[in-house]
């Protein structure tokens, strides 16, 4: 065998070892009812006709590859943001188990958050048994100050009710009856990660403001709410502060999980760390306003802001981009009356002068590119603000206003003639749309990479390079610090594309003798 201890291999190179590839040989000749090679390469071509593009779009009953998570995994996320708070999901552990690997792999962190284990028994009767137990042991093992509580599917087609299921956990004195336990109903047959997260923060306000509006005034404390919204770039969350001290804006982060998600190697194991503060959420009713920065997945927050706090939650876009980040910039500075100093404009200044060095490069290369709603509308804007072209624009989980409101920002600029907007559509739609109108790069997350291998599968010529921006990145490390947001995240975006157009530029241009004219040093 060609694995030796002195020399252990992994996967590979190791299968591709003529040994390892006997025993595949014979394992296709003796144990499968394989077809022949030419039909999997003719049933591959024609996956790629547009033909098979017309098939693919009628399906109806089928996602293959969503480009979206389920409900609670956003609802976990969300309680990561709070203070000393324990993630809690009301049904299987299986569904627990794939949120915390899900977001161990992309934060490479772990991920504190447990389940209540329903198994057959509570799909039968009910899982209250299970609550009692589970918040009474999370408690007691844990030691939260705040257990925020989502469900899984299992317990919503059973109908478990949370708020009985609590409020008697508390009566039989499972859990003490002060002790914070927010909830959100997450059903994953419906919305997405974003939904999730949007239901567990409304859960969240509502748990600690609804019956204390007494005493509370808009514009009180003098502060801005900001809301992140499902936020997986740490740095995102620490560009919007840093915008905001250097405008000298007193604000409430409402959700932080950039602690968490980033504890440092030194010995101690943080459970918890950082966070919004319970006294914030309290005192949040009194902001002079609350800026939802993704403000499309934010529904449920924007209705609950709006009509029980009274707060007037000005309408902006997600903060990515030149404009989009002037707009946010000029508002609160409206909003709180502090000028935009002099380090932001120059900062603005600096991404402008790399908006021009890099546009020769950019300009009227073709995107294609998935993600959530305010992601995908902010990238979308910042292409065009560089002269690129969005093609193939999708969002899993988006409905027809936003659609509209995309192919709105594509109107408005001469490079969006060729944007399509697709909703409620899948990674396998967007396989078809890459093979019969080939962009240049792909944008999206790792699991992009088998587009690209497919693509690459037809023919050199063919493939189309993903660039990994959104959530979840797997296949990569550490890109989860960076940020998107704010000029500073405009730099990062720009960076990223234009060396990915320079290095594909080299590889296409590094064959010696021919191709190597233009294998330049200077681009
Ligand atoms: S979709 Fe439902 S069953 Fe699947 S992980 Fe999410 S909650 Fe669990």
């Amino acid at each position: 065998m060609s694995q030796q201890v002195e020399n252990i291999k992994p996967g590979y190179p190791l299968f591709r070892d003529a040994d390892y590839q006997k025993s595949l040989d014979n394992k296709h000749s003796q144990f499968e009812e394989r077809h022949s090679e030419e039909q999997l390469q003719a049933t591959f071509a024609w996956t790629t006709t547009e033909e098979y593009q017309a098939l693919n779009f009628k399906r109806e009953a089928l996602t293959i590859n969503p480009a979206k998570a389920c409900q609670p995994l956003g609802a976990v996320l969300c309680a990561l943001g709070f203070a000393k708070t324990l993630p809690y999901v009301h049904g299987s552990q299986g569904c627990v188990a794939y949120f915390r690997t899900y977001f161990n792999r992309h934060f490479k962190e772990p991920i504190a958050c447990v389940s209540d284990s329903m198994t057959e028994d509570a799909a039968v009767f009910g899982g209250q048994k299970n609550m009692f137990d589970g918040l009474a042991n999370a408690k007691a093992l844990y030691k939260p100050e705040m257990i925020a509580v989502s469900t899984t599917c299992m317990a919503e087609v059973i109908g478990d009710d949370l708020n009985a299921f609590i409020g008697n956990a508390k009566k039989e004195g499972h859990i003490e009856q002060e002790f914070p336990v927010p909830f959100a109903h997450t059903p994953s047959f419906v919305g997405s990660h974003t939904t999730g997260w949007d239901n567990m923060f409304e859960g969240i306000l509502r748990s600690f403001t609804l019956n204390r509006m007494d005493d509370k005034q808009v514009g009180k404390n003098g502060t801005l709410n900001i809301v992140p919204g499902f936020e997986t770039y740490l740095g995102n969350y620490r560009v919007i502060r840093r915008m905001l001290e250097q405008m000298d804006v007193s604000y409430s982060l409402l959700c932080d999980p950039s602690e968490v998600l980033d504890t440092p190697a030194d010995g101690e194991y943080r459970m918890y760390a950082g966070g919004t503060t319970q006294e914030e959420i309290k005192d949040a009713p009194n902001a002079i306003d609350t800026l939802l920065l993704q403000p499309w997945q934010l529904v449920k927050t924007k209705k609950f802001v709006e009509s029980i706090w009274h707060h007037p939650a000005t309408r902006l876009n997600i903060p990515m981009g030149l404009e989009w980040t002037d707009d946010f910039l000029m508002k609160v500075a409206e909003l709180t009356g502090k000028p935009i100093p002099n380090v932001l404009a120059k900062e603005r200044g600096r991404l402008v002068d790399m908006m021009t060095d890099s546009h020769a490069w950019l300009h009227g290369k073709r995107f294609a590119l998935w993600g959530d709603a305010d992601f995908v509308l902010g990238l979308v804007k910042f292409l065009l603000e560089l002269g690129a072209e969005p093609t193939h624009i999708l969002c899993h989980h988006a409905n027809k206003r936003w659609k509209k409101a995309v192919e709105g920002v594509l109107a408005a600029s001469p490079f969006g003639k060729s944007g399509r907007v697709y909703t409620g559509a899948d990674l396998w739609h967007m396989r078809s749309l890459v093979f019969t109108d080939q962009p240049d790069f792909m944008i999206g997350n790792s699991y992009g990479k088998f587009i690209q291998r497919d693509t690459l599968h037809k023919g050199k010529a063919f493939e189309v390079p993903l660039i990994r921006i959104g959530f979840p990145i797997f296949d990569r490390h550490h890109l989860h610090r960076d940020t998107t947001l704010g000029y500073e995240g405009a730099m990062y975006l720009l960076k990223t594309l234009v060396n990915a157009v320079l290095e594909r530029l080299d590889e296409e241009t590094r064959q010696m003798g021919v191709t190597d004219y233009n294998h330049d040093l200077i681009r």
